[in-house]
């Protein structure tokens, strides 16, 4: 039997194992605001240390500490990082939920709960695949470092971030990641963003004396209506990254609608938010807006400002401020870590899994940050943020099997 074949069977005999322990977690609230995740790391470590698995629990924030779990294969080697992030978004109005949504049901070959599929799937994907290699050590050379951490919701500061800078195993020699990209594709890419706050200037006095006002809204309607033009800007992506997304493209709008690989590679500009006057009667004096732009890889956060900055020089009394700004970031397509885990949920699977980007930010980013390329594959999400969050049975056991064996065979390499 190869490791390969062990792997699997360990999986597959443990399977019951594996779902409980998903409910199990879910059932324990990380919900973030307020990210207190002690309870949930104060589970996983009893957890590991059952398992008789080597593990430190750093809290640099009081609540919010992070698990660094270390497994040695049979000689020295390269490093395998797993990522998994523990907080999960609110839980919301419980009683919209068709099951509780702390409850962790187990029904109908699906999990449910909030966290479910971001990323308490994935999360235990990792866990489980690290216990199992646990059980190979022999066959691998090197090592795994399994990272479990808090505030990733809220920026990863306390978290990932803090870990990178903090603890030197962290940074490995490649990232694995189970966020719930769904087991049809590998996400090697995430798209940037750029939110900024608008506001309009001008001067308030009664509606029906229109000559001695001057109305911030119009100004504001004037001004959005322009800020789109933000979506022609030049890009030049990576030749590597158009190739992939194109040989995705139907799969991709078949998934995620018409025109999602567009999308994909393209800005996109949404206004979000607005507010501004105080009665129908009344000039507004002042407008307030919010806008949300999206980066495709070969465009930069400082390229779309200057535009915006050039935009801004055709209107009189409108100011803005940066909110949150991330630059895209991607992984080569054809790097090792990216083919290997498409051959190894490929093989799971027995069909074909693409790669492509993501449009929403993970912790992926700070690892790209410092060099270290990542892939991301986890379960289909079904209701992610939204009430009856919900993954599949067959997905967690398709993302426990394929994170295992790609890092087995990496860690052969
Ligand atoms: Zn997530």
């Amino acid at each position: 039997m190869t490791g390969k074949e062990k792997l699997l069977e360990l999986i597959e005999e443990n399977k019951e194992k594996i779902i409980s322990f998903c409910s199990d977690i879910i059932k324990i609230s990380s919900e973030n605001p307020p990210g207190d995740t002690t309870r949930l790391v104060q589970f996983i470590g009893r957890y590991l240390h059952a398992e008789g698995l080597d593990y430190t629990v750093y809290a640099p924030q009081e609540k919010m500490p992070n698990i660094v779990g270390l497994l040695k294969g049979a000689a020295e080697g390269r490093r395998l990082v797993f990522n998994a992030h523990l907080d999960t978004y609110p839980c919301g109005d419980a009683s919209r939920w068709k099951y509780d949504p702390l409850s962790g049901m187990v029904a109908d070959g699906k999990i449910y709960g909030r966290g479910a599929s971001d990323m308490k799937g994935g999360c235990t994907a990792s866990i489980m695949a690290f216990t199992f290699l646990s059980k190979l050590t022999h066959l691998f050379n090197g090592e795994i470092v399994l990272t479990l951490v808090s505030d990733e919701e809220t920026g990863g500061k306390w978290g990932t971030v803090w870990l990178l800078d903090n603890v030197p195993m962290v940074s490995g020699d490649a990232m694995l990641n189970a966020e719930p990209t769904s087991t049809a594709q590998i996400s090697f890419a995430e798209k940037g963003r750029i939110f900024l706050e608008v506001i309009a200037k001008g001067i308030g006095a009664h509606g029906a004396y229109v000559h001695l006002g001057d109305n911030a809204i119009k100004k504001m309607m004037r001004f959005l209506s322009d800020i789109e033009h933000v979506v022609d800007l030049d890009i030049s992506a990576p030749g590597d990254v158009t190739r992939v997304l194109e040989e995705g493209r139907q799969i991709v709008d078949k998934m995620k609608g018409a025109g999602a690989t567009d999308v994909l590679m393209g800005i996109t500009c949404n206004i979000g938010k607005i507010d501004g006057g105080l009665m129908v009667n009344m000039i507004p004096e002042k407008c307030r807006a919010e806008v949300d732009i999206r980066l495709p890889q070969g465009v930069t956060c400082r390229q779309v400002l200057e535009e915006i900055d050039q935009i801004l020089t055709r209107h009189q009394g409108i100011s803005y401020r940066v909110i949150q700004a991330m630059e895209p970031n991607y992984t080569p397509p054809d790097h090792e870590i990216c083919l290997l885990l498409q051959k190894n949920a490929e093989f799971v699977r027995k069909t074909r899994v693409i790669l492509n980007s993501g449009i929403g930010g993970s912790d992926a980013k700070h690892f790209r940050q410092r060099g270290i390329p990542c892939a991301l594959y986890g379960p289909t999400s079904y209701n992610m943020a939204g009430t009856d969050e919900h993954i599949t049975v067959e997905d967690l056991l398709t993302t426990t099997k394929s994170h295992a064996l790609t890092s087995l065979e990496y860690l052969q390499g």
